[in-house]
Protein backbone atom coordinates (compact mmCIF):
# COMPACT_ATOMS: atom_id res chain seq x y z
CA UNK A 1 0.00 0.00 0.00
CA UNK A 2 1.48 3.50 -0.63
CA UNK A 3 -0.98 5.93 2.16
CA UNK A 4 0.67 8.92 0.95
CA UNK A 5 -0.91 8.78 -2.54
CA UNK A 6 0.05 7.58 -6.38
CA UNK A 7 4.17 6.28 -5.75
CA UNK A 8 5.98 4.17 -8.29
CA UNK A 9 5.37 3.47 -11.71
CA UNK A 10 2.11 4.30 -13.69
CA UNK A 11 0.26 3.37 -16.60
CA UNK A 12 -1.50 5.80 -18.63
CA UNK A 13 -4.50 4.27 -19.96
CA UNK A 14 -7.05 4.87 -22.52
CA UNK A 15 -10.42 3.43 -23.18
CA UNK A 16 -11.65 4.19 -26.91
CA UNK A 17 -15.30 3.68 -27.78
CA UNK A 18 -18.05 5.02 -30.35
CA UNK A 19 -19.06 7.23 -27.48
CA UNK A 20 -16.23 8.79 -25.05
CA UNK A 21 -12.67 8.91 -25.34
CA UNK A 22 -11.24 7.86 -21.64
CA UNK A 23 -8.30 8.93 -20.44
CA UNK A 24 -6.74 7.98 -16.70
CA UNK A 25 -3.04 7.60 -14.87
CA UNK A 26 -3.09 4.14 -13.41
CA UNK A 27 -1.40 3.02 -10.38
CA UNK A 28 -0.38 -0.11 -9.42
CA UNK A 29 -3.41 -0.74 -7.29
CA UNK A 30 -5.46 0.13 -10.12
CA UNK A 31 -6.69 3.42 -8.81
CA UNK A 32 -6.96 5.93 -11.70
CA UNK A 33 -4.84 9.38 -10.14
CA UNK A 34 -5.76 11.51 -13.27
CA UNK A 35 -8.42 11.81 -15.40
CA UNK A 36 -9.19 13.69 -18.74
CA UNK A 37 -12.61 12.32 -21.14
CA UNK A 38 -13.80 13.58 -24.26
CA UNK A 39 -16.73 12.76 -26.31
CA UNK A 40 -15.77 10.51 -29.69
CA UNK A 41 -16.39 12.68 -32.86
CA UNK A 42 -17.09 9.52 -34.42
CA UNK A 43 -18.77 10.73 -37.28
CA UNK A 44 -16.03 12.82 -38.29
CA UNK A 45 -12.62 12.24 -40.23
CA UNK A 46 -10.08 10.26 -38.64
CA UNK A 47 -7.54 13.01 -38.09
CA UNK A 48 -10.53 14.55 -35.52
CA UNK A 49 -11.06 11.43 -33.83
CA UNK A 50 -7.40 12.07 -33.29
CA UNK A 51 -7.15 14.98 -32.25
CA UNK A 52 -9.60 14.47 -29.52
CA UNK A 53 -7.38 11.67 -28.55
CA UNK A 54 -4.71 13.85 -28.38
CA UNK A 55 -6.31 16.17 -26.38
CA UNK A 56 -6.86 13.70 -23.95
CA UNK A 57 -3.23 12.80 -23.99
CA UNK A 58 -2.26 15.74 -23.57
CA UNK A 59 -4.41 16.69 -20.06
CA UNK A 60 -2.58 13.63 -18.90
CA UNK A 61 0.80 14.96 -19.41
CA UNK A 62 0.03 18.02 -17.95
CA UNK A 63 -0.61 16.08 -14.15
CA UNK A 64 1.70 16.31 -11.68
CA UNK A 65 1.83 12.86 -11.40
CA UNK A 66 2.56 12.46 -15.59
CA UNK A 67 6.65 11.89 -14.61
CA UNK A 68 6.11 9.00 -12.89
CA UNK A 69 4.25 7.25 -16.11
CA UNK A 70 6.20 4.77 -17.66
CA UNK A 71 3.86 3.10 -20.40
CA UNK A 72 0.80 3.69 -22.48
CA UNK A 73 -2.10 1.29 -22.25
CA UNK A 74 -5.24 1.19 -25.15
CA UNK A 75 -7.93 -0.90 -24.69
CA UNK A 76 -10.35 0.50 -28.35
CA UNK A 77 -13.36 -0.60 -29.49
CA UNK A 78 -12.25 -3.58 -32.03
CA UNK A 79 -11.57 -4.57 -34.58
CA UNK A 80 -8.26 -3.75 -32.94
CA UNK A 81 -5.00 -4.89 -34.45
CA UNK A 82 -2.06 -4.90 -32.13
CA UNK A 83 0.63 -6.78 -34.72
CA UNK A 84 0.55 -3.61 -36.55
CA UNK A 85 -0.58 -0.91 -34.35
CA UNK A 86 -4.20 0.17 -36.08
CA UNK A 87 -7.68 -0.17 -35.36
CA UNK A 88 -11.11 -0.10 -37.52
CA UNK A 89 -13.46 0.20 -34.64
CA UNK A 90 -16.82 -0.21 -36.36
CA UNK A 91 -18.64 2.92 -34.59
CA UNK A 92 -15.70 4.96 -35.52
CA UNK A 93 -16.05 4.95 -39.87
CA UNK A 94 -13.31 7.62 -40.26
CA UNK A 95 -10.70 4.96 -38.73
CA UNK A 96 -9.85 2.10 -41.12
CA UNK A 97 -6.57 0.62 -40.01
CA UNK A 98 -5.65 3.86 -38.30
CA UNK A 99 -1.92 3.80 -37.23
CA UNK A 100 -3.36 4.84 -33.29
CA UNK A 101 -0.39 2.91 -31.90
CA UNK A 102 2.66 5.43 -33.10
CA UNK A 103 0.17 8.02 -33.20
CA UNK A 104 -0.17 7.97 -29.30
CA UNK A 105 3.15 7.12 -29.05
CA UNK A 106 4.24 10.65 -30.52
CA UNK A 107 1.68 12.31 -28.52
CA UNK A 108 2.55 10.85 -25.32
CA UNK A 109 6.62 11.79 -25.83
CA UNK A 110 7.84 8.77 -26.99
CA UNK A 111 6.55 5.68 -24.00
CA UNK A 112 5.94 2.58 -24.98
CA UNK A 113 2.39 1.99 -25.95
CA UNK A 114 0.31 -1.37 -25.95
CA UNK A 115 -2.86 -2.08 -27.72
CA UNK A 116 -5.38 -4.60 -26.97
CA UNK A 117 -9.47 -5.06 -27.75
CA UNK A 118 -12.04 -3.08 -25.34
CA UNK A 119 -12.76 -7.23 -24.34
CA UNK A 120 -9.42 -8.44 -23.03
CA UNK A 121 -9.26 -5.28 -21.25
CA UNK A 122 -11.87 -6.00 -19.54
CA UNK A 123 -11.00 -9.34 -18.40
CA UNK A 124 -7.77 -7.99 -17.59
CA UNK A 125 -9.30 -5.57 -15.11
CA UNK A 126 -11.80 -8.47 -13.50
CA UNK A 127 -8.67 -10.79 -13.44
CA UNK A 128 -6.72 -7.80 -11.70
CA UNK A 129 -9.04 -6.07 -9.21
CA UNK A 130 -12.88 -7.71 -9.97
CA UNK A 131 -14.77 -10.88 -10.31
CA UNK A 132 -12.17 -13.25 -11.94
CA UNK A 133 -9.37 -12.18 -9.27
CA UNK A 134 -7.90 -15.46 -7.69
CA UNK A 135 -8.89 -18.01 -10.75
CA UNK A 136 -6.18 -19.25 -12.80
CA UNK A 137 -8.51 -19.95 -15.89
CA UNK A 138 -11.43 -17.44 -16.53
CA UNK A 139 -13.62 -16.22 -19.58
CA UNK A 140 -14.83 -12.91 -19.05
CA UNK A 141 -17.89 -11.04 -21.46
CA UNK A 142 -19.22 -7.88 -22.00
CA UNK A 143 -23.17 -8.44 -23.05
CA UNK A 144 -24.34 -5.14 -23.85
CA UNK A 145 -25.18 -3.41 -27.52
CA UNK A 146 -22.52 -5.91 -28.58
CA UNK A 147 -20.92 -9.24 -27.21
CA UNK A 148 -17.08 -8.66 -26.94
CA UNK A 149 -14.96 -10.99 -24.56
CA UNK A 150 -11.49 -12.27 -23.30
CA UNK A 151 -9.05 -14.84 -22.09
CA UNK A 152 -7.00 -15.44 -18.72
CA UNK A 153 -5.20 -19.01 -19.42
CA UNK A 154 -2.75 -20.32 -16.92
CA UNK A 155 -2.92 -16.99 -15.16
CA UNK A 156 -2.00 -14.80 -17.93
CA UNK A 157 -4.03 -12.85 -20.37
CA UNK A 158 -4.28 -14.11 -23.70
CA UNK A 159 -4.56 -11.36 -25.61
CA UNK A 160 -3.55 -13.51 -28.79
CA UNK A 161 -1.65 -12.10 -31.41
CA UNK A 162 -3.97 -9.11 -32.92
CA UNK A 163 -5.32 -8.35 -29.27
CA UNK A 164 -8.90 -9.89 -29.88
CA UNK A 165 -8.59 -13.73 -28.35
CA UNK A 166 -11.87 -14.33 -26.73
CA UNK A 167 -14.00 -12.46 -29.02
CA UNK A 168 -16.93 -14.76 -28.00
CA UNK A 169 -20.01 -12.62 -29.63
CA UNK A 170 -18.88 -14.18 -32.79
CA UNK A 171 -18.61 -17.50 -32.43
CA UNK A 172 -21.57 -19.45 -34.25
CA UNK A 173 -23.85 -21.08 -31.81
CA UNK A 174 -26.84 -21.50 -34.76
CA UNK A 175 -25.33 -23.23 -37.90
CA UNK A 176 -28.14 -21.98 -39.75
CA UNK A 177 -29.19 -18.83 -37.80
CA UNK A 178 -29.64 -15.17 -38.76
CA UNK A 179 -27.04 -13.75 -40.68
CA UNK A 180 -24.45 -11.34 -38.51
CA UNK A 181 -23.29 -8.09 -39.52
CA UNK A 182 -19.87 -10.32 -39.25
CA UNK A 183 -20.47 -11.87 -42.05
CA UNK A 184 -21.12 -15.03 -40.63
CA UNK A 185 -23.97 -16.55 -39.28
CA UNK A 186 -26.03 -17.50 -36.17
CA UNK A 187 -23.31 -15.86 -33.33
CA UNK A 188 -23.75 -15.71 -29.96
CA UNK A 189 -23.83 -11.56 -30.18
CA UNK A 190 -26.83 -11.85 -33.09
CA UNK A 191 -29.32 -13.70 -30.36
CA UNK A 192 -27.70 -12.22 -27.04
CA UNK A 193 -26.86 -8.83 -27.50
CA UNK A 194 -29.39 -6.19 -26.10
CA UNK A 195 -30.57 -4.90 -29.16
CA UNK A 196 -31.53 -8.67 -30.17
CA UNK A 197 -33.03 -9.59 -26.97
CA UNK A 198 -35.22 -6.22 -27.62
CA UNK A 199 -35.75 -7.32 -31.53
CA UNK A 200 -36.72 -10.75 -30.83
CA UNK A 201 -39.72 -10.06 -27.33
CA UNK A 202 -40.82 -7.26 -30.14
CA UNK A 203 -41.32 -10.32 -33.15
CA UNK A 204 -42.97 -12.59 -30.29
CA UNK A 205 -45.31 -9.84 -29.48
CA UNK A 206 -44.50 -8.38 -26.20
CA UNK A 207 -45.17 -4.69 -25.75
CA UNK A 208 -42.83 -2.18 -23.40
CA UNK A 209 -44.38 -1.24 -20.32
CA UNK A 210 -46.55 2.14 -20.88
CA UNK A 211 -44.28 5.08 -21.80
CA UNK A 212 -40.83 3.09 -22.61
CA UNK A 213 -38.59 2.11 -25.50
CA UNK A 214 -38.28 -0.88 -26.37
CA UNK A 215 -35.27 -1.56 -25.02
CA UNK A 216 -33.53 -5.05 -23.80
CA UNK A 217 -33.85 -3.04 -19.82
CA UNK A 218 -37.42 -2.62 -20.44
CA UNK A 219 -37.88 -6.69 -21.47
CA UNK A 220 -35.90 -7.25 -18.19
CA UNK A 221 -38.06 -5.28 -16.44
CA UNK A 222 -41.42 -7.42 -18.14
CA UNK A 223 -39.58 -10.88 -17.38
CA UNK A 224 -38.95 -10.29 -13.89
CA UNK A 225 -42.67 -9.57 -13.45
CA UNK A 226 -43.35 -12.47 -14.86
CA UNK A 227 -44.24 -11.62 -18.41
CA UNK A 228 -44.03 -14.92 -20.60
CA UNK A 229 -42.68 -13.48 -23.75
CA UNK A 230 -39.88 -11.04 -22.35
CA UNK A 231 -38.88 -14.68 -19.92
CA UNK A 232 -38.31 -16.17 -23.72
CA UNK A 233 -35.86 -13.79 -25.24
CA UNK A 234 -34.10 -14.08 -22.34
CA UNK A 235 -33.89 -17.66 -22.00
CA UNK A 236 -32.85 -17.74 -25.85
CA UNK A 237 -29.89 -15.42 -24.71
CA UNK A 238 -28.97 -16.97 -22.05
CA UNK A 239 -29.19 -20.43 -23.68
CA UNK A 240 -26.85 -18.79 -26.63
CA UNK A 241 -24.43 -17.48 -23.98
CA UNK A 242 -24.30 -20.92 -22.36
CA UNK A 243 -23.26 -22.59 -25.62
CA UNK A 244 -20.73 -20.07 -25.87
CA UNK A 245 -19.60 -20.59 -22.49
CA UNK A 246 -19.55 -24.62 -22.49
CA UNK A 247 -17.44 -24.39 -25.93
CA UNK A 248 -14.70 -22.21 -24.34
CA UNK A 249 -14.80 -24.60 -21.44
CA UNK A 250 -14.23 -27.64 -24.08
CA UNK A 251 -11.70 -25.83 -25.24
CA UNK A 252 -9.69 -24.23 -23.06
CA UNK A 253 -10.97 -25.37 -19.43
CA UNK A 254 -12.33 -22.67 -18.11
CA UNK A 255 -13.46 -22.17 -13.98
CA UNK A 256 -15.09 -18.75 -14.42
CA UNK A 257 -17.03 -16.89 -16.47
CA UNK A 258 -17.67 -13.08 -15.76
CA UNK A 259 -20.23 -11.65 -17.16
CA UNK A 260 -20.71 -7.60 -17.63
CA UNK A 261 -22.28 -4.99 -19.40
CA UNK A 262 -25.82 -3.35 -19.40
CA UNK A 263 -27.28 -6.92 -20.39
CA UNK A 264 -25.71 -8.47 -17.57
CA UNK A 265 -27.38 -5.66 -15.01
CA UNK A 266 -31.09 -7.51 -15.96
CA UNK A 267 -29.74 -9.93 -13.06
CA UNK A 268 -31.67 -13.29 -12.63
CA UNK A 269 -34.24 -13.22 -15.18
CA UNK A 270 -30.25 -13.43 -17.61
CA UNK A 271 -28.41 -15.26 -14.98
CA UNK A 272 -30.69 -18.00 -13.79
CA UNK A 273 -31.55 -19.25 -17.24
CA UNK A 274 -28.05 -19.35 -18.29
CA UNK A 275 -27.16 -21.45 -15.27
CA UNK A 276 -29.66 -24.12 -16.17
CA UNK A 277 -28.48 -24.08 -20.14
CA UNK A 278 -25.08 -24.33 -19.56
CA UNK A 279 -25.43 -27.55 -17.17
CA UNK A 280 -26.61 -28.98 -20.70
CA UNK A 281 -24.19 -27.78 -22.62
CA UNK A 282 -20.90 -27.77 -20.55
CA UNK A 283 -21.55 -32.09 -19.76
CA UNK A 284 -17.95 -33.61 -20.19
CA UNK A 285 -16.00 -33.48 -16.58
CA UNK A 286 -13.66 -31.20 -17.29
CA UNK A 287 -16.02 -28.69 -18.78
CA UNK A 288 -18.62 -28.69 -16.14
CA UNK A 289 -19.09 -26.91 -13.20
CA UNK A 290 -18.11 -23.57 -14.68
CA UNK A 291 -18.52 -21.16 -12.02
CA UNK A 292 -21.01 -18.02 -13.69
CA UNK A 293 -20.65 -14.54 -11.79
CA UNK A 294 -21.71 -10.94 -13.01
CA UNK A 295 -18.75 -8.69 -13.28
CA UNK A 296 -17.54 -6.49 -10.77
CA UNK A 297 -16.26 -2.82 -11.88
CA UNK A 298 -18.02 -0.24 -13.09
CA UNK A 299 -17.15 2.13 -15.55
CA UNK A 300 -13.58 2.82 -14.97
CA UNK A 301 -12.81 -1.23 -15.71
CA UNK A 302 -11.68 -0.51 -19.87
CA UNK A 303 -9.34 2.00 -18.13
CA UNK A 304 -7.91 -0.31 -15.45
CA UNK A 305 -7.98 -3.12 -18.07
CA UNK A 306 -5.52 -1.26 -20.40
CA UNK A 307 -3.35 -0.31 -18.07
CA UNK A 308 -3.33 -3.90 -16.89
CA UNK A 309 -2.73 -5.55 -19.84
CA UNK A 310 -0.10 -2.98 -20.89
CA UNK A 311 1.66 -3.82 -17.72
CA UNK A 312 1.96 -7.70 -18.47
CA UNK A 313 2.97 -7.35 -21.81
CA UNK A 314 5.98 -4.98 -20.89
CA UNK A 315 6.16 -7.09 -17.89
CA UNK A 316 5.99 -4.25 -15.82
CA UNK A 317 5.93 -5.42 -11.57
CA UNK A 318 3.02 -4.74 -9.89
CA UNK A 319 0.03 -4.51 -11.88
CA UNK A 320 -1.19 -8.07 -12.07
CA UNK A 321 -3.58 -10.36 -9.92
CA UNK A 322 -2.32 -10.62 -6.52
ZN1 LIG B 1 -20.90 -12.49 -35.99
Amino acid sequence: MHPHGAIGPLVAALDIGGTKIAGALVDTEGRPVARSLRPTPAGRDGETVMQAVAEVVAELRAAPQWPAAVAVGIGSAGPVDALHGTVSPVNVPGWRDFPLVPRVGEAAGGLPVVLTGDGVAMTAAEHWQGAARGYDNALCMVVSTGVGGGLVLGGALLPGPTGNAGHIGHISVDLDGDPCPCGSRGCVERIASGPNIARRAVESGWLPPAGTEPTAAAVAESARAGDPLAMASFDRAAQALAAGIAATATLVEINVAVIGGGVAGAGPVLFDPLRDHLTRYATLSFAAGVDVVPAKLGTDAGLVGAAAAAAQVLGLAGFVAG
